[in-house]
């Protein structure tokens, strides 16, 4: 990491943000004066602004422990006009389909706002010019009035609404993720204790009244929770409400599909209820790059099966992965299939044991059929078999037989979407004919960098 003395050295009028995980951020002088940073500005919650001996901030941002602040940050860089929007849309799609990303699912994130901010990918579906299927979910974005904005949501909207003019499944509404409550919210900075959901006084009634509107409108719920314990209380919910749900005759959680999104310390009781209540799991590769951090606060015995996917196999349960891009963690897939069958961080430290890495083929399927599921797909997506779509990608090399360190580098030199080359390289550059227009706005680091891990 930089200091904030080489970043303002570095860059003395440019403003700048470096994001560090989901525990630090750092704004040079001019970020934090463009950004109106000053003695009196009052941190959100459970964040804070380091202070030099001055007494002014001194541009670290802390997330002690509620990211918050990291990400309420992000979200008051400046606001990209809707021309900007569809632009720079297109050109994070073909860095996806570089990486040989056919299918997305969008979680939601927090400052991610329905509709406005999913102008871009909105305007592509509606003019049949998306290169890659897409379903999203409604992530509620005012906290304390969650239940308000998921019964507007439910009433103006139908999950499973397609807004892709050409394309089968192409931008569709899935469901409410991957906050519910905020006061339910769960974090991942392990350079920083566990929350305990037991010390808000009003997490059980948001999260109840939130999934019950959702459940009971047949709206598919993915959930974020890192930690067992907050899994458990998330689940004494669930359970509760689907207990009520079949006691009224109707079928309560069987109705719909749900899942948890991380559950890094999920446990074999846990895992069990999940499995139960016909609930999934996705993963994600946040501990590829924050897995020293865990070490550190909770030990490598306890890193050895964070997230227990063996466990959650064994069981049967659905099981997508995924990263946990685009905020914090990068969002090339091959890095996170990296960490599955490595076990190891990117920064080289052996996480997983044996029983828990997995076999290529495992994590491959992870990757393709097991997220599948999660947007209900399954039988159209995630195979090369009749009667599934024509969504693929010949990679580079052959990802089964690479030198596992290799795994990281690996890239697309055609991906096809629907029948349609979307990207193309090398001997197949002329497949795909159409540019793109130049990055917007201009001074987006993409147009020095030209995408992920690459210096043009
Ligand atoms: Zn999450």
């Amino acid at each position: 990491m930089p200091t904030l003395d080489e970043l303002n050295a570095a860059a003395p009028e440019t403003p700048v943000f470096v994001l560090h995980l989901y525990s630090r951020g750092m704004l040079n002088r001019a970020g934090l004066r463009a950004l109106g940073i000053t003695a009196e500005t009052k941190p959100p919650p459970g964040g804070r602004f380091e202070r030099g001996p001055d007494g002014q901030p001194n541009g670290l941002l802390v997330a002690d422990p509620d990211p918050t602040i990291l990400y309420a940050t992000v979200g008051k860089l400046p606001q990209l006009s809707t021309e900007d929007q569809v632009v720079s849309t297109r050109h994070f799609y073909r860095e996806l389909n570089r990486f040989g990303v056919t299918s997305v699912i969008d979680a939601g994130g927090g400052g991610h706002r329905f509709p406005d901010d999913y102008a871009g990918s909105a305007a592509l579906a509606a003019s049949g010019e998306l290169p890659l299927r897409i379903s999203y979910y409604l992530f509620p974005q005012r906290p304390g009035r969650e239940l308000e904005d998921f019964q507007r949501w439910t009433a103006e909207n139908k999950p499973g609404t397609n807004g892709d003019r050409l394309r089968a499944n192409g931008y569709v509404l899935e469901g409410g993720g991957e906050f519910l409550a905020w006061s339910a919210g769960d974090f991942e900075n392990f350079l920083a204790p566990r929350p305990e959901l037991s010390d808000r006084p009003k997490w059980r009634d948001d999260l109840t009244g939130v999934a019950r509107e959702l459940v009971t409108k047949g709206w598919p719920i993915r959930i974020h929770a890192t930690y067992d314990e907050s899994v458990a209380h998330i689940l004494d919910v669930f359970e509760q409400i689907d207990g009520e749900e079949r006691a009224g005759g109707r079928r309560g959680f069987a109705g719909i599909r749900w899942a948890f999104d991380h559950a890094e310390t999920v446990s074999p009781k846990s895992l069990d209820r999940i499995h139960a209540l016909g609930g999934g799991v996705a993963v994600q590769d946040r501990m590829a790059f924050a897995g020293e951090d865990f070490v550190a606060r909770y030990g490598a015995d306890a890193a050895r099966a964070a997230p227990p996917i063996r466990e959650m196999l064994r069981r049967g349960i659905p099981v997508g992965a995924g990263t946990d891009g685009t905020r914090v963690a990068g969002y090339n897939p091959w890095l996170s299939v990296y960490w599955l069958v490595s076990g190891k961080t990117v920064g080289g430290t052996q996480l997983a044991d044996e029983p828990n890495r997995l076999r290529r083929e495992e994590a491959l399927r992870l990757w393709t059929v097991g997220s599948a599921w999660f947007s209900g797909e399954e039988k159209v997506k995630g195979r090369i078999a009749p009667g599934q779509y024509a969504d693929f990608a010949v990679l580079s090399a052959d990802y089964l037989a690479v030198p596992e360190e290799e795994i990281k580098q690996l890239e697309s030199v055609l991906t096809v979407v629907g029948g349609d080359p979307v990207f193309a390289a090398g001997p197949y550059a002329r497949l795909v004919a159409t540019s793109l227009p130049p990055i917007k706005p201009e001074w987006s680091p993409v147009a020095f960098y030209g995408g992920y891990a690459r210096k043009k």
